[in-house]
């Protein structure tokens, strides 16, 4: 961890050479750019292919009412999603988690108590991480391999923490950030989502919003209209075994 340090440190300190001084990075806490973490396939936004692949991924749940629904229309458009559960709603709707499992989804770890992460000790950090764990391998009988943090808030430790941990965190394609959260109204899930899809996308959503229904209604749109031009849905781990490697552009002759 140490050597990782210098080794960044070194790497902050060679990039700042090279970057006009206007180039500052606003955000110490936030640390790095995303490109050194993308780089380093340390933090995934999205994964880059040819072929018509893209994640749609559900954070907050699992929710008694909302969940259901969502794996109805999944299942009907033969859709598979990923699901960041929260632990304490694992323990609390065990059998939702279930449902999303016997439809060959996938499950990833949102943290316990979807706390905020900056101010958490590494100590909290890694009981958020490994309660969920231990939550959806009660529930499941297999562990997550992948972890988004509540807020996508990451910085130095918390990436460390999650590979200590052999989860490879996820967050989401930027252009997809549908804010449904904030129940924006359907058509502008809808438009947000249809009017930058693209191969590789994960796309931002969430099974548990307060009393809203907006995410259901925008996908009965989204399902259809994607499918139509041509596009899958897959898991977040079958997307990422779709990435295309530098190994592709290099022709060897024999
Ligand atoms: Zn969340």
């Amino acid at each position: 961890m140490l050597k990782n340090k210098l080794g960044a440190a070194l790497a902050i300190a060679l990039s700042a050479s090279l970057l006009t001084p206007a180039v500052e990075a606003s955000s110490p806490a936030q640390g790095k750019e995303r490109s050194y973490y993308e780089e380093r396939g340390d933090i995934v936004w999205e994964v880059p292919m040819q072929e018509k692949y893209i994640a749609l991924t559900f954070d907050d749940g699992p929710d008694e009412h909302q969940t259901p629904k969502i794996l109805e229309l999944l299942e009907k458009y033969q859709a598979k999603a990923t699901f960041f559960v929260v632990g304490d709603r694992v323990k609390r709707f065990p059998e939702i988690v279930r449902l999303e499992q016997a439809g060959g989804h996938e499950i990833g770890n949102h943290s316990y108590h979807h706390p905020s992460f900056h101010r958490l000790t590494v100590k909290t950090l890694t009981e958020e991480m490994a309660m969920t764990q231990e939550a959806v391998l009660e529930t499941t009988g297999s562990k997550p391999v992948l972890f988004r943090p509540p807020g996508g808030y990451y910085n130095e430790a918390i990436v460390e923490l999650t590979k200590d941990n052999d989860l490879k965190m996820i967050l989401w394609s930027w252009h997809q950030d549908t804010k449904d959260w904030a129940t924006p109204g359907v058509y502008k899930i809808v438009r947000k989502v249809l009017n930058n899809a693209r191969n590789g996308d994960i796309i931002l959503m969430h099974d548990y919003v307060h009393n809203s229904t907006q995410t259901i209604e925008a996908l009965k749109v989204i399902l259809p209209e994607l499918q139509s031009r041509g596009y899958r849905f897959v898991t977040v781990s079958e997307l990422l075994t779709h990435k295309v490697t530098p190994d592709h552009h290099i022709k060897v002759n024999h």
